[in-house]
């Protein structure tokens, strides 16, 4: 199979690491959430750990710290075949840096309203332990406040807190909303209708796939 790099961007809540689990299993190649990485890295307190701070304001973390960590998982033997990458680039320069390091194939879009985007974060949850997504409307637990896969409880993240979504919205519109002219402006850019639900954004962007893979 021919290698294929795809990021993912949209809005927080637009349904990225969602749909860039289902691209992951289609083509077998890795996710790649910088944001999940971080959360790991605070969770077992590494040298990276303070990104918590950064993260429970909404703020973006210092590159410095992003790219040690997403440059070590590049170079990890499973991107042979390509990755998806979810939450990099976050502005140009993040752009930059990936572009000295990778050739991106394309860029999917997740075009999702500011309404839609709210209700989706303040219902999320999140498993404790094993991390695994919920949400209160769209793809409740079995068990009420209990994760399906792990049984540990489910916490609604720092960041999904209605005033810290305010400020990561701004950060979206000021510094990573521009990446999407940069990206278009390279002809890789690929826009998707991110309101839809799960399975119909899903056979959107498997259609595009199947697209630019012939
Ligand atoms: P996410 O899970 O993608 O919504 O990311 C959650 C938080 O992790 C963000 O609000 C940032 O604080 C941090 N983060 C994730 N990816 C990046 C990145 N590429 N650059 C800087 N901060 C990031």
């Amino acid at each position: 199979m021919k290698k294929v790099n795809i990021i993912v961007i949209g809005p927080p809540g637009a349904g990225k690491g969602t749909q860039s689990e289902r691209i992951s299993g289609e083509l077998g190649i890795p996710h790649i959430s910088t944001g999940d990485m971080l959360r790991q890295h605070s969770d077992l307190e590494t040298e990276h750990g303070m990104a918590r701070d950064y993260m429970d304001r909404g703020d973006l973390v210092p590159d410095k710290i992003v790219y040690s960590i997403l440059d070590h998982r590049l170079k990890k033997r499973d991107t042979e075949n390509g990755f998806v990458l979810d939450g990099f680039p976050r502005d140009i320069s993040q752009a930059r840096h990936l572009e000295s390091m990778e050739k991106i194939d394309a860029v999917i879009s997740l075009e999702v309203d500011k309404n839609n985007v709210i209700r989706r974060l303040t219902g999320r949850r999140i498993c404790d332990s094993c991390g695994k997504t919920f949400h209160l409307d769209y793809k409740p637990p079995v068990k009420e406040g209990v994760c399906d896969k792990c049984g540990s409880d489910l916490v609604q993240r720092e960041d999904d807190k209605k005033d810290v979504i305010e400020q990561r919205l701004k950060k979206y519109r000021d510094k990573t909303l521009p990446l999407k002219e940069f990206y278009r402006k390279k002809g890789v850019l690929r826009k998707v209708d991110g309101n839809k639900d799960i399975e119909a954004v899903w056979n959107d962007i498997k259609e595009m796939i199947e697209e630019f893979l012939r």
